[in-house]
């Protein structure tokens, strides 16, 4: 029996995986030490699990251990990484290149870096939502400290030209930052291969639990130097203090160690069941699929429907098919994706959009039954719209 809603939006938050849970669950009750106690059996075990996950999340991005900072999440990450090198390294220089379709974190974390004095280049992208490696390679100039680029959109899932991003900062001499969110634990991601010094991602995007992430700081060649945005005991080599989640800790490394033994066997399950639902979708007239269709990570589609209004599209099947819009809701009205826009879309395409984000647990039967909610969905909107 399919059960209702179907949930479609993993690329805002993923289920716990049982596995993950189970492996969280003694770090609340038995095991409840502080892992900076150094006195007694019960610091010394929860600094054990510690470690352990450290290891594991390091080795999902081919990292090394002490490389991982623990925060409470992306957001947090994307703030110490741009925040942290904007004013460590003011003696160098104040301009930061990024592009207009990150994730509001880094937006919204750059806005205010400007408002600090730093002189901010938003690249536009191509139709396709990439960049240009040409008008990255432009942008540069002597004052230029930090590249920031995701490495996948979460809204679109198209995934950047990470190693040639990497290679590009690299010749010179510039520090690479990526918010690998949507993109660590879906995709092989090998942060020396691909040549980034920083990267944002979190544990609830990978089954694992909501409130804990982490910032990869590239230790050796260069060693990057992060001025902390959150003063205390010195947890974390003094980037970041405050006693540290164990039990939120040990499910990430959990979900790490599992997306790294079944990223590429979910990846090719779950994009048969994208594609099978895509090309369904496809046969709809005015139908268009957002973003780069190759360079794209395996569990997303972005779809506008043309002539069907977003505001009663999204009403019509978010009872029983949970997916997110090309809008976000602000207070009073719908604003038009800025990643949509960005893309060259009108605000009525951008606002009849729709992202399918699937996941581990989505099921054949699943899909079928959105193809078919959806398919008479915009048939029934479009039936009053002449065009
Ligand atoms: C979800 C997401 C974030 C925010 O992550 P949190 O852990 O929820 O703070 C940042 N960047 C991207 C690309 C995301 O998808």
């Amino acid at each position: 029996m399919l059960k209702l809603p179907i949930y479609l939006d993993h690329n805002a938050t993923t289920p716990c995986d049982p596995r993950v849970l189970e492996a969280m669950l003694p770090y609340f009750t038995d095991r409840f030490g502080n892992a900076a106690s150094r006195n007694h059996s019960f610091g010394w075990q929860a600094e054990e699990a510690v470690e352990l996950a450290r290891e594991q999340v390091a080795n999902l991005i081919g990292a090394e251990s002490k490389e991982i900072v623990f925060t409470s999440g992306a957001t947090e990450s994307d703030n110490l990484a741009l925040k942290g090198v904007f004013e460590t390294y003011a003696s160098k220089g104040n301009h930061i290149i990024t592009a207009l379709t990150e994730h509001r974190a880094v937006m919204d974390t750059t806005k205010h870096i400007e408002k600090q004095g730093g002189d901010l280049t938003f690249l536009d992208v191509q139709p396709d939502g990439l960049i240009d490696l040409g008008a990255l390679e432009a942008a540069i100039k002597p004052g230029t400290i930090l590249i920031s680029l995701m490495y996948a959109n979460n809204e679109t899932g198209v995934i950047q030209p990470i190693t040639e991003i990497g290679r590009i900062a690299k010749k010179h001499g510039i520090i690479f930052f990526t918010d690998g969110t949507q993109a660590a634990g879906k995709i092989r991601v090998d942060v020396n291969k691909d040549g980034i010094d920083l990267m944002a991602f979190s544990a609830h995007k990978i089954y694992g639990p909501k409130g804990i992430g982490a910032l990869y700081v590239r230790r050796r060649d260069p060693r990057v130097k992060l001025h902390p945005q959150m003063d205390g005991g010195g947890h974390e080599r003094g980037m970041r203090s405050g006693t540290l989640n164990v039990p939120g800790i040990v499910g990430f490394g959990k979900a790490c160690e599992l997306s790294s033994m079944e990223m590429d066997a979910d990846a090719r399950r779950i994009s048969v069941l994208r594609d099978k639902l895509e090309r369904a979708l496809s046969g709809l007239d005015e139908t268009y699929v957002n973003g780069n269709r190759e360079k794209r990570l395996p569990q997303v589609s972005n779809i506008s429907f043309r002539y069907a209004e977003g505001q009663a599209l999204l009403m019509g099947l978010t009872k029983e098919i949970a997916v997110s819009s090309g809008s976000a809701c602000t207070s009073a009205s719908m604003e038009p994706s800025h990643v949509l826009k960005a893309m060259g879309l009108s605000d009525e395409l951008a606002h009849s959009s729709i992202r399918f984000a699937l996941g581990r647990f989505t099921t054949e039967p699943e899909i079928d039954y959105a193809i078919g909610k959806v398919i008479s969905t915009v048939n029934s909107l479009r039936e009053n719209v002449k065009y």
